[in-house]
């Protein structure tokens, strides 16, 4: 499997620290309103990342954060006359509704940067005892010309950046030993949500709480930081310097970065009035037509969102799920038994699609052809299985398509509702089932209706079910 690292400029061979598992850092959002679509493209992006390294049998431990100390969050919370916690915990609890509806699974770990303060004192503590940072009346500033492999990542150079930062010496900023030392620690302002620290009253810079998350969870060393691509400087540049400096260690081996969504071909903000929140999009659209269209492209080319483009996204994800709704309709008509010689052939074939798709998501997780892989197997379904086919041959071919789709979290057919009668029959089988001590059936019912979300509850008074 080949990634383009940003370190490196080039496409690299994917080696884990430790084999079979893969540690991951995807930096979140800042949690002080609903979360907009160009936020939904990392999350669907690197979520989709996930899926397949786990199709390809890695276990991985995912960590991404909600950023919910910030100045837009307290800005917001004096704007409502409310507490910032109030805040970040109320647009936290949306963008797990809007990840529920991309089909974005939860991370192994959300940390919040909020309960992660004393990590953050410690590692700020470290970067001064090693002359890494500095106090000065209550603010550190990490000493960024220490660190020799400053601008690694966003291949900077030190001497330019300090020319383009100039204008910072006259911004007030005096106090630093350097225009390019940035903030570890703040001291706080009347009203603001704070912490109590060696050096002030205060809180943590953003880029510091990365960092601290970062080592708690995945440890000194992880595999992959992802985010987008404006990250790369000055906050995946920052986040390397204090966490190498810290460590002692090379922070991340593999940084993967996505490519900004314009609208219209146009950058989205709200002065231009262009600006969409998931929320305004999921009025319109099933939210999985927005995956489909994230993944439509290569999660590093600028992406283009528009009204023509989500109604294409729509009418494609369409086809497929006709083509398995199809599938779904001969594979029930079908004959029973087993494939004859000639399906067997032909499922051989349609297998190769699934060659493809690999090929193309090996390649630097290219899933536009990927997806053009799963549309060639449609294809190939719709002119190959045909009513009088086997149950089993159809079968196979639809399970198919789910299973590639279902790697890009892409749902080929929504799971049928059981209606309540036809789990009062169930369970009456299963009842049956049991007293003819049939347990194997029974079990089976059980499982069948776990499936569906339905679990059972043997009670003195019978059996009682509740939905998920
Ligand atoms: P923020 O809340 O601004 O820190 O952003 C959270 C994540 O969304 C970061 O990984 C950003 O890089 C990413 N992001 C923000 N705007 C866009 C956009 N228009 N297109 C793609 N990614 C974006
Ligand atoms: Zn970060």
């Amino acid at each position: 499997m080949k990634v383009y690292n940003t370190l490196s400029k080039m496409k690299e061979e994917f080696v884990p620290l430790v084999p079979g598992k893969v540690s991951m850092y995807v930096c979140g959002p800042t949690v002080y309103n609903l979360i907009h679509i160009g936020n939904a493209r990392p999350m669907i992006v690197f979520d989709t990342v996930r899926r397949y390294m786990e199709h390809k049998g890695y276990e991985v431990n995912f960590v991404s954060n909600f950023t919910d100390v910030d100045d837009k969050i307290i800005a917001k919370a004096n704007e409502e006359g409310v507490t910032a916690q109030e805040i970040s915990e109320r647009y936290i609890a949306e963008c797990k509704k809007d990840m529920e509806a991309m089909n974005v699974r939860p991370a192994t770990t959300h940390p919040l940067a909020t309960q992660e303060i004393p990590g953050m004192i410690e590692m700020i503590s470290t970067l001064i005892e090693k002359g890494y940072a500095y106090n000065v009346d209550g603010t550190v500033y990490f000493r960024t010309r220490r660190f020799k492999e400053y601008g690694k990542l966003s291949h900077k150079n030190l001497d330019d950046l300090r020319s383009g930062n100039r204008s910072l010496l006259v911004t007030g900023e005096d106090q630093k030993e350097d225009p390019l030392d940035f903030v570890l620690w703040k001291p706080k302002k009347e009203g603001e949500p704070y912490w109590e620290s060696p050096w002030s009253d205060g809180r943590p810079g953003w880029h510091i709480e990365c960092s601290v998350m970062a080592k708690k969870y995945l440890g000194d060393e992880i595999d992959i930081h992802a985010g987008g691509e404006d990250l790369i400087f000055p906050h995946h540049e920052n986040e390397i310097a204090q966490s190498e400096c810290c460590n002692g260690k090379i922070f991340a081996r593999y940084w993967l970065h996505n490519g900004f969504l314009n609208i219209d071909n146009r950058k989205m903000s709200k002065s231009l009035n262009n600006f969409f929140t998931v929320r305004d999009i999921s009025e319109k659209y099933d939210l999985q037509v927005l995956r489909f269209f994230m993944l439509s492209a290569h999660y590093r080319s600028p992406l283009n969102f528009s009204a023509e483009l989500m109604e294409a996204s729509k009418n494609a994800l369409e086809r497929i799920r006709n083509a398995v709704s199809n599938l779904k309709y001969v594979q029930e008509a079908g004959a029973a038994g087993e494939m004859t010689e000639a399906e067997k052939a032909q499922l051989a074939e349609a297998m190769e699609f699934e060659k493809k798709f690999d090929e193309a998501m090996d390649d630097d997780f290219n899933t536009a052809d990927a997806v053009s892989a799963i549309f060639e197997l449609v294809k190939y379904a719709n002119s190959n299985v045909k009513s009088g086919c086997t149950a089993a041959f159809a079968g196979a071919v639809r399970e198919e398509i789910i299973k590639l789709c279902d790697i890009m979290g892409i749902i080929a057919e929504e799971k049928e509702e059981l209606l309540d009668a036809e789990i009062e029959k169930l369970i009456e089988e299963r009842q049956a089932a049991r007293k003819a001590k049939n347990f194997a059936r029974a079990d089976e019912i059980r499982n069948q209706l776990l499936e569906q979300g339905i679990t059972l509850l043997d009670t003195r008074e019978g059996v009682k079910w509740k939905r998920a």
